[in-house]
């Protein structure tokens, strides 16, 4: 009796103590979950500001800063309290999928210029989350918020940035293959303020973000693309422009064409003058390939800074870079040290982008005279095949002077400043190169030829 009522006794205690255990667990979870709910609302250090709020309906997690400016840290504060608002107010209690919330704000400082990007994501039922871009960009030193046209000389160089950013665009296209929507594009880089909210300033340059749906599907995502300064010098206010960087000793290669492969074939010189121009000059580049060409340009000395990087592309592809002089004034009614000072700054001003002189030059209208000759040491192209392309500006008609007049031997006369010439250049070397001709410089054009240039004697062809 006794052992059984022992037993008895042993059991009674295992009971309760699992019956403890049991309370015990459910009390400490219950308490726990309490602690996590309050701990999570608000989690403050420093400026630093984490919210985690995770339960049955719904995540949601928010992070920004504070930067001790009131105007900034009110602004992101009422953007918080409004999307989060929005947020909460969507959600359906009877709805029983899991509404989420990601809201965070990162920023960078460049220039005294505070650069500030808010992102909200939500998922609230439906295909993908949705996003809300809200972006602050404040001077630092004149304490007051900027958009992108404050960085620009006036609104004549801020209407130019969608033929810049267009021509990034079309690049980033070739590696990312999002095969664009011509006018969604255009419409979305249309140069207004609301379509260049979301940039940023910074050691590579301008950086500009396009929001899903701007300029292409949802599943392309947000497309960013930097824009060198080099492109941008022309365009923006000068304390803006970064400092212009001495060429730095790089020896530059360029392609050297094995030239047998033209030995049988006609020859023409395609040459481009007044440029080089960073939107059009490029499209000309992009497209040489195709037609196994090179071409010749003219440059102005005064356009090189701006455009420098085109330069050195057009440059190490191959393309001879010659000098049209440095702001395009007729010769003939300058002193000789205004001569000079045309002819030399030009010849500095490509050597510091390409690392070497220009060999060849076209004086501007073609003006030129022995006394000009002797002062530039530079041997003189002209031209024999002249499409007016500056008046018609049409690239049907560009193309139609150029295969009415050309021959063996020709140079052409182009303006790589306008669109409608560089397309009327390449239509013409589709048709030309069905008709046995070869695209080449006038320096390849010149040992094809067998001519040595002379100082002397001013070339129209090289018939
Ligand atoms: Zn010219």
């Amino acid at each position: 009796m006794v052992v059984k009522r022992r037993i008895n006794l042993i059991f009674k205690i295992i009971i309760c103590i699992i019956i403890l255990l049991l309370i015990f667990i459910y009390i400490f979870n219950k308490v726990n979950q309490k602690e996590k709910i309050v701990n999570n609302n608000l989690q403050e250090e420093s400026n630093e500001v984490h919210i985690l709020e995770n339960n049955d309906m719904y995540t949601l997690k928010i992070d920004y800063h504070k930067y001790n400016i009131d105007v900034i840290d009110e602004a992101i504060e009422n953007y918080v309290k409004m999307k989060k608002e929005e947020f909460l107010r969507s959600i359906n209690e009877n709805n029983s999928m899991k509404y989420d919330f990601i809201l965070q704000v990162v920023s960078n400082e460049y220039n005294n210029i505070l650069n500030i990007h808010m992102n909200t994501l939500s998922y609230t039922g439906g295909a993908h989350y949705v996003r809300d871009d809200n972006s602050l960009h404040y001077n630092m030193i004149e304490k007051k918020f900027v958009n992108l046209t404050d960085f620009f000389k006036d609104s004549a160089s801020f209407s130019k940035i969608d033929d810049i950013v267009y021509y990034y665009l079309k690049k980033l296209d070739e590696n990312h293959e999002y095969n664009f929507d011509d006018s969604w594009v255009r419409k979305g880089i249309a140069p207004n303020t609301a379509n260049y909210s979301h940039f940023n300033l910074n050691e590579e340059g301008l950086e500009i973000l396009f929001v899903p749906y701007q300029i292409a599907p949802w599943s392309s995502g947000e497309i960013k693309i930097i824009i060198p300064y080099d492109e941008l010098n022309e365009l923006l206010k000068e304390e803006y422009i970064s400092e212009y960087h001495e060429s730095e000793e790089e020896n530059l290669i360029p392609e050297i064409r094995d030239l047998s492969k033209y030995e049988d074939k006609k020859l023409i010189a395609f040459t481009f003058d007044d440029g080089p121009n960073t939107s059009t000059t490029n499209i000309l580049l992009d497209n040489l390939d195709k037609y196994d060409a090179r071409v010749t340009f003219f440059v102005l000395g005064s356009r090189v800074d701006s455009h420098s990087e085109v330069l050195k592309r057009a440059y190490l592809m191959g393309n001879q870079i010659g000098s049209h002089t440095y702001s395009h004034k007729n010769l003939l009614l300058l002193e000789n040290n205004e001569i000079l000072n045309e002819i030399n700054n030009t010849n500095d001003k490509i050597k510091e982008v390409i690392g070497v002189y220009p060999k060849i030059i076209r004086p501007p209208y073609g003006n030129t005279n022995e006394n000009i000759k002797k002062i530039s040491d530079l041997k003189t192209i002209l031209w024999d095949v002249d499409t007016l392309d500056w008046k018609y500006r049409d690239a049907n008609n560009v193309c139609n002077e150029i295969l009415k007049s050309s021959h063996d031997g020709a140079i052409v006369l182009l303006h790589d400043i306008y669109k409608s010439s560089i397309d009327g250049a390449l239509m013409a070397m589709d048709k030309l190169e069905d008709d046995g001709y070869a695209f080449v410089t006038i320096e390849e054009m010149a040992i094809l030829k067998n001519r040595e240039l002379d100082n002397e004697i001013t070339y129209y062809n090289f018939k």
